[in-house]
């Protein structure tokens, strides 16, 4: 059955997958979200033989129905291959009492790449199938991790340029070094003043620009979105908790009819909501928890039933979750109000407005998938010490945010189903802060030096990401205000 897709705020509407994928937000500011969520209709014994290429074909194909087979096949086989540094793709970890699921070995050492490996692909493909002749210009705000991303996903793509804003004091020092060392003649990196959601702001304000979009139409551009708002990442993210469910059962780990939970580090709350999406297609998932940082809207959000970005924008050692404004929760609003458009705009409204809103009682009680809580600082860099110190694994700040959280949630409902944590980043993007959170003494050596003692106590490899940027040098040094981003945009396709 076709899936159609139309805005969590407009009257109906409906686009196909691609041309959702094409136009990355909707025009009245909305996210596409699909009429129906597909059933995983294939037994999970039969996905458990399949490769992870396999199980993305059979999950993306419910999703994105306008694509054809071989489209499909063509994405995916550009998208997972030597770019991983393992065959698995994303591999399972065992390491007290959790299974941690490594989304970290594409190209850039974070989970994005599991999406924005295969992004530009479903992209150019969407635009041959819609006879879009304009350059696609990409533009995104990146708390650290979308944007290199992006940028290596994006960079010499034929069709397509990529502008990325990030704040310039808000990611790390080796997230940064990945951005402004990015090759390629159609990508753009600057730097803003202000943070995570100034940027994330300043980008949605461009996408519902309707002169600067006239503008752009003259001149040949059309713009696109490379962030998880864009329904083309949402649906790869969906292919590993399948994939990991399966392995799972293969390995008799776990039975057949048996539930898993899933923790997932938290930030704009992509990631999570594409769990939400596996367990709605039919996956026995039975406790979405949702990990937050010390940014911890979302923890107050599912406790309360109010959404209140009114607080301190706190920076802390797991960036790209430094999050007030959670878009993708947008998502999850309208379906629990019953796929209301008007009653989501309204409460969206609010948000832009009075910075918050409030969902009733009866759409709060169809959160009951999802548990919250948040790790702060110190209870982030014991987990990482715990970890390493029980068993050597080391896992980054990001998931060690997650890992902190399970404990508590294990600690709060003694639930001792099988669990999957995402793994959400390589330790060696957070070199310092991991290897402080083993031992102060580390503060004291330089970036590359603490490299390479990450590698020699954690007996891993240091990944090519990070052997490239020790040497490359540095394409990108713009900076800007807020207010000139589009100013910016415009300098850089000469209109
Ligand atoms: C982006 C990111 C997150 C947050 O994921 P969302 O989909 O934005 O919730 C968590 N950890 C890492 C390492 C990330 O890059």
């Amino acid at each position: 059955m076709e899936v159609k897709y139309s805005s969590t705020r407009g009257a109906g509407a409906f686009v196909t997958a691609s041309q959702a994928i094409l136009r990355g937000l909707a025009e009245d500011g909305g996210l596409y979200v699909p009429d129906h969520i597909p059933s995983l209709d294939i037994p999970l014994s039969e996905l458990a033989k399949m490769s992870y290429q396999e199980v993305a074909l059979e999950v993306m194909q419910r999703f994105l129905t306008d694509f054809t087979k071989e489209e499909l096949q063509n994405c995916i086989n550009k998208a997972y291959d030597s770019k991983f540094d393992t065959e698995e793709i994303a591999p399972l970890v065992s390491a007290e009492g959790a299974y941690y699921l490594e989304l970290f070995h594409g190209a850039t050492i974070a989970f994005k790449d599991m999406a924005l490996s295969i992004l530009p692909h479903l992209m150019t493909t969407a635009a041959r199938k819609n006879h879009e002749d304009k350059e696609i210009v990409i533009l995104t705000a990146t708390s650290g991790d979308t944007g290199k991303a992006a940028l290596a996903g994006f960079a010499d793509v034929e069709g397509t340029r990529i502008v990325v804003f990030y704040p310039k004091n808000g990611v790390s020092p080796i997230q940064e070094r990945q951005m402004v060392t990015q090759k390629g003649a159609n990508t753009f990196v600057v730097g803003i003043h202000g943070n995570f959601d100034d940027a994330q702001t300043g980008v949605k304000q461009l996408f519902s620009d309707k002169e600067l979009a006239d503008e752009m139409a003259e001149k040949g551009f059309c713009f696109s979105s490379a962030n998880s708002i864009n329904i083309g990442r949402l649906v790869p993210q969906i292919v590993y908790y399948v994939y990991a469910f399966c392995k799972l059962l293969k390995e008799e780990k776990i039975k057949e009819g048996e539930a898993i939970n899933v923790v997932v580090p938290t930030g704009n709350f992509g990631n999570i909501l594409a769990a939400f999406y596996a367990k709605t297609m039919g996956l026995p998932i039975e406790k979405l928890v949702c990990a937050s940082n010390s940014n911890k809207v979302l923890y107050d959000f599912l406790g309360s039933g109010v959404y209140d970005r009114n607080r301190e924008f706190i920076l802390t050692s797991s960036p790209s979750m430094d999050i007030l404004i959670s878009s993708n929760l947008e998502r999850l609003i309208y379906r629990i109000t019953g796929n209301d458009a008007a009653r989501t705009a309204d409460l969206m409204k609010a948000l832009s407005g009075q910075g918050k809103y409030e969902i009733s009682h009866d759409e709060k009680l169809l959160l009951s998938d999802f548990y919250g809580n948040y790790a702060d600082e110190q209870e982030t860099a014991d987990e990482i010490r715990r970890i390493y110190e029980a068993c050597g694994y080391v896992i980054d700040t990001h998931t060690a945010v997650a890992s902190a959280v399970y404990a508590k949630y294990f600690r709060a409902t003694g639930d001792r189903r099988p669990t999957v944590i995402a793994s959400t980043a390589s330790p060696f993007k957070f070199a310092r802060s991991v290897m402080k959170a083993i031992d102060a003494k580390y503060d004291a050596m330089d970036d590359f030096d603490l490299i390479d003692e990450l590698s020699r106590i954690a007996n891993v490899k240091v990944p090519k990401a990070i052997e490239e940027i020790r040497t490359a040098p540095v394409l990108h040094d713009h900076v800007c205000e807020k207010e000139e981003m589009k100013a910016v945009v415009k300098g850089f396709l000469g209109i």
